[in-house]
C-alpha cells in the first residue's frame, strides 16, 4: 500500500478510536440517544476526520443500524446493552469501531466475549492467514465463554469510499481458500448473545440509514432534499437525521426514492429469539505485527 494512502488509514482509525472511547464515556443511564450521535457525529469533524457513516447506536436485540432520527427521545436505561459504531474517514480511507456498554454485572462477561474473540481473531491477522482461521477462532472463543457467536453478521475488508469491500469475514468457522495479504486493511467484528438466542439477526421494517446507489433526477421536493444530502456523501451512508425534512413530506419523498431505486436503505437488524448482543470491533492493517488503526489505551 502506498504510504500516503495508509497514512490516511491510520489517522482516521486514530480518531475513530478515540471518538469510539468518548462515545462510551458519555453513554449512560438517563442520556438521549440523539444527544450522544450529535456528539460524536460533531467531535470526528472537530479532530479533522470525516464521518463514514452515522454511529450506530444499537440497543439490547438490535444488533446494528440503528441510529437516532432527528425527533428521537429514546433514553438509554441502565438495564440496556449499548452497541456504539462508529466510523471515520480521511479521503475515503475509513476507520470502523465498535465497543459495548452495559451496567447490569450480567451483561459484562457477554461483552468480554466479544472482546476477547477480537483479540484472538487480531493474532491472527498476519499475511498468508487462511480467514477460516480468523472465523473458527472467534466461534471458538465465543462458544468456550458460555456465548452464541451471530453466524449471519460479519467483518470485512475496507476500500477507498468502501465500507463493505471484499473479503467478508464471518464470526463462524467456514471452508475457503482465501488468504489475508500484507498490508490489507480489514475489520473484524464479532458479535455475540447469550445461550437462549438463536444466534441469527433478522431484519426489521425499521430504517434509519441509507446510502445512494442510482442518481437520477427527481421532481419531488423532500425527495430533492434527501439527494441533495446524498450527493455529498461519495456513495457513504447517511441517516434521515441529517435531512432537513420530517413528518409526512420526508415519508413521500423518502418512498419515491426507494420506489425508482435511487436509495439502498438499511434495515435495523435484530436478533431472531430478541436476546440481547454484544459486539466489538477493530480496524486493522495486515502484517508481521498486526497494527490495530482503530487502537487507543482504553481498547
Ligand atoms: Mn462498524
Ligand atoms: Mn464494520
Amino acid at each position: 500500500m502506498d504510504q500516503e494512502i495508509k497514512d490516511k488509514y491510520i489517522r482516521a482509525g486514530k480518531i475513530a478510536g478515540e471518538v469510539r472511547d468518548y462515545a462510551k464515556k458519555i453513554t449512560k443511564p438517563g442520556k438521549k440517544i440523539l444527544d450522544i450521535a450529535e456528539a460524536v457525529e460533531a467531535l470526528i469533524k472537530a479532530k479533522g476526520a470525516e464521518i463514514a457513516f452515522p454511529i450506530n447506536i444499537s440497543i439490547n436485540d438490535i444488533a446494528a443500524h440503528d441510529t437516532a432520527d432527528r425527533d428521537d427521545e429514546r433514553i438509554i436505561s441502565e438495564n440496556d446493552v449499548v452497541k456504539l459504531d462508529v466510523g471515520t474517514h480521511i479521503d475515503g480511507y475509513i476507520g470502523d469501531t465498535a465497543c459495548t456498554v452495559a451496567w447490569l454485572p450480567e451483561h459484562q462477561e457477554l461483552i468480554k466475549a466479544t472482546e476477547r474473540a477480537l483479540e484472538e481473531a487480531i493474532k491472527l491477522c498476519t499475511p498468508g492467514t487462511n480467514l477460516g482461521d480468523i472465523s473458527a477462532i472467534i466461534e471458538k472463543t465465543i462458544t468456550d465463554l458460555g456465548f452464541k457467536p451471530i453466524a449471519n453478521l460479519t467483518g470485512h475488508g475496507l476500500g477507498k469510499y468502501n465500507l463493505h469491500a471484499e473479503p467478508t469475514i464471518p464470526n463462524v468457522g467456514f471452508k475457503t481458500s482465501y488468504t489475508l495479504q500484507e498490508e490489507q486493511p480489514i475489520a473484524i467484528e464479532p458479535f455475540a448473545t447469550i445461550k437462549d438466542g438463536a444466534g441469527l439477526i433478522k431484519e426489521s421494517t425499521e430504517k434509519k440509514i441509507f446510502m445512494l446507489i442510482n442518481p437520477k433526477p427527481v421532481r419531488n421536493q423532500n425527495a430533492r432534499q434527501i439527494i441533495k444530502i446524498a450527493e455529498k456523501r461519495n456513495g457513504l451512508p447517511f441517516p434521515l437525521r441529517w435531512v432537513p425534512a420530517s413528518g409526512v413530506g420526508l415519508r413521500i419523498g423518502l418512498k419515491e426514492l426507494m420506489d425508482k431505486n435511487i436509495l439502498y436503505d438499511y434495515p435495523v437488524l435484530k436478533e431472531v429469539n430478541t436476546t440481547p448482543i454484544a459486539q466489538s470491533e477493530q480496524t486493522i492493517i495486515v502484517g508481521e505485527k498486526p497494527m490495530v488503526t482503530t487502537k487507543t489505551d482504553n481498547f
